[in-house]
């Protein structure tokens, strides 16, 4: 089954069950100073959960772009070294506001994963919310008699507050989840060790796919709970998970998501997928990465020096150095996945479609720009590099890393991952000291030069009394306050 299928039959499904389709939110958050990114299929519902506004149906299925690479959701350093945590992914879910609660979302999520999708069902694991002291709650028993109804109870596992109890901050609605895990290990290796000892993370090929999030308590802001009067079901699917595990792949990257822009880098640069760790990595880091650029910039955020243009400005210099130093590619390569990219993701996500040219523009602009200090800067590293060595030290001095990012255009996290990779670590507070020297510099040539602009008290009144010149031969309005 192809993933477009696959996700048709998500929407489809859901339908079948009441469920309107509405279209994902763009990726990038303009109106919520809480957060830069939709990191959840949640965050554009967020006022139908709070009561601020009627949800225009109860019943809703969507497929959200997210991106969680800041915040309380970081996956970075995991992208491309592990085969299933990505920057840019797509979270199929299904919601209820105040409609159905647990049954209805845990038997349906069972009958589209081993009825519509076939995943075998004795690969299946549950993990309900085992209760929590501090918050006074026993055991979800709920979840787990529904459960008990269609798995056996030895893949039912008990999970804590971390992994199985959802908060939206510190205040505000909250409740218990169940979570979906696969074991996708070979029949080989299941025999030596039973999966569900292995479920949250213990194993690469043991993951997590479905989240069912109960939205039953609100709290409050003493920090105790209270019930909801109106109960809702958030639920989150990894689109690029599922698609794995229903073409039984070993990795994400294998599945037909992504295999044609692998193939696309492994012709552009001449080496193969699949026989050397480091460039597996490099291939699997770009493929990812180009996504969350793409879709970022073509939902309004370009790379900048700041907030969340930097975050994107960070993710292409990281995917641009790992083609440079790992593949080979010293010209701009990334932008040229742009077609493909939009041929895979038009139909779903047309706003990527009909920007395609614009997005490629942007993207190339930024690699050429990088690409002008790049190589110095990574010959700068090879020096520090050596002279870390005979001087037996490990760390790379505050200052230095702050030269990289101040004249080579090097992100910090760009120097600590090279730094890493070569058995370094960076002082980060030595670098943290340096940029705040720096923005001190800044502000008070800031200062200087608001001179040119002399906000005026209208009320008070102002009289003009001439013109004055700085160094620069900037001209200064001057007036005096009368
Ligand atoms: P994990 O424990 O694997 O990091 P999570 O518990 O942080 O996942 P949730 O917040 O529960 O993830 O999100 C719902 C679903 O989204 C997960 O079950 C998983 O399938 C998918 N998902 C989460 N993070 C990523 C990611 N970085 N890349 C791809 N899919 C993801
Ligand atoms: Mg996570
Ligand atoms: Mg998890
Ligand atoms: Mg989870």
């Amino acid at each position: 089954m192809k993933a477009k299928d696959i996700r048709t039959q998500f929407i489809d499904f859901f339908k079948s069950k009441g469920h309107t389709y509405i279209p994902s939110s763009p990726i990038v958050v303009k109106n919520d100073p809480t957060l830069m990114f939709t990191n959840a299929g949640m965050n554009q519902f967020k006022d139908y959960i709070l009561g601020n506004e009627t949800p225009k149906a109860t019943r809703v299925a969507n497929s959200q772009k997210c991106l969680r690479v800041s915040g309380k959701h970081n996956d970075l350093e995991e992208v491309g070294v592990d085969t299933y945590h990505h920057t840019m992914f797509e979270m199929l879910g299904n919601w209820s506001f105040g409609d159905y609660f647990k049954k209805e979302a845990i038997e349906w999520a069972w009958e589209l994963l081993t009825e519509v999708y076939k995943l075998p069902k004795d690969r299946l694991y549950v993990s309900v919310f085992g209760g929590d002291a501090g918050d006074k709650l026993g055991k979800d028993m709920e979840a787990f008699q529904l459960w008990s109804q269609i798995v056996p109870e030895s893949r039912i596992l008990f999970g804590n507050k971390k992994d199985n109890f959802w908060e939206m901050g510190d205040t505000g609605p909250c409740g218990p989840c169940s979570e979906i895990h696969i074991d996708l290990r070979s029949d080989a290796e299941r025999q030596q060790v039973e999966g569900y000892t292995l479920v949250n993370n213990d194993h690469p090929q043991v993951i997590e796919i479905w989240n069912l999030v109960f939205m039953q308590f609100n709290r409050l802001a003493d920090g105790s709970l209270k019930e909801l009067p109106a109960k809702h079901v958030d639920t989150g699917m990894g689109f690029e998970r599922l698609v794995r595990a229903i073409q039984a792949k070993s990795s994400n990257y294998d599945s037909d998501i992504f295999t044609p822009f692998i193939q696309f880098i492994e012709k552009k640069s001449g080496k193969q997928y699949g026989l050397d760790e480091k460039v597996d990595i490099a291939m699997r880091v770009i493929v990812d990465h180009i996504r969350a650029i793409s879709f970022s910039i073509a939902d309004g955020q370009l790379p900048s020096n700041n907030k969340a243009g930097y975050v994107i400005r960070r993710i292409l210099r990281r995917a641009v150095r790992y083609g440079y130093t790992f593949l080979g590619f010293h010209k701009p390569f990334l932008y040229e996945l742009l077609p493909l990219l939009a041929e895979t993701f038009g139909e779903i996500f047309p706003e990527l479609a009909a920007q395609q040219d614009f997005v490629a523009k942007v993207i190339m602009e930024e690699e050429q720009s990088f690409l002008r200090t790049l190589d110095n800067g990574l010959r700068k590293l090879d020096q520090i590099k050596e002279e870390l060595h005979q001087s037996g030290k490990s760390v790379v001095d505050g200052k230095i890393a702050f030269e990289l990012y101040d004249t080579y255009g090097f992100p910090l996290d760009l120097t600590s991952l090279i730094a890493r990779e070569n058995g370094f670590s960076v002082d980060e507070k030595g670098f943290a000291a340096e940029m705040d020297i720096q923005k001190n510099r800044s502000r008070a040539a800031a200062e200087q030069e608001t001179g040119d602009w002399v906000i005026v008290n209208a009320e008070e009144g102002v009289e003009f009394i001439g013109y004055d010149y700085l160094e620069s031969q900037s001209r200064i309005v001057k007036y005096r306050q009368i």
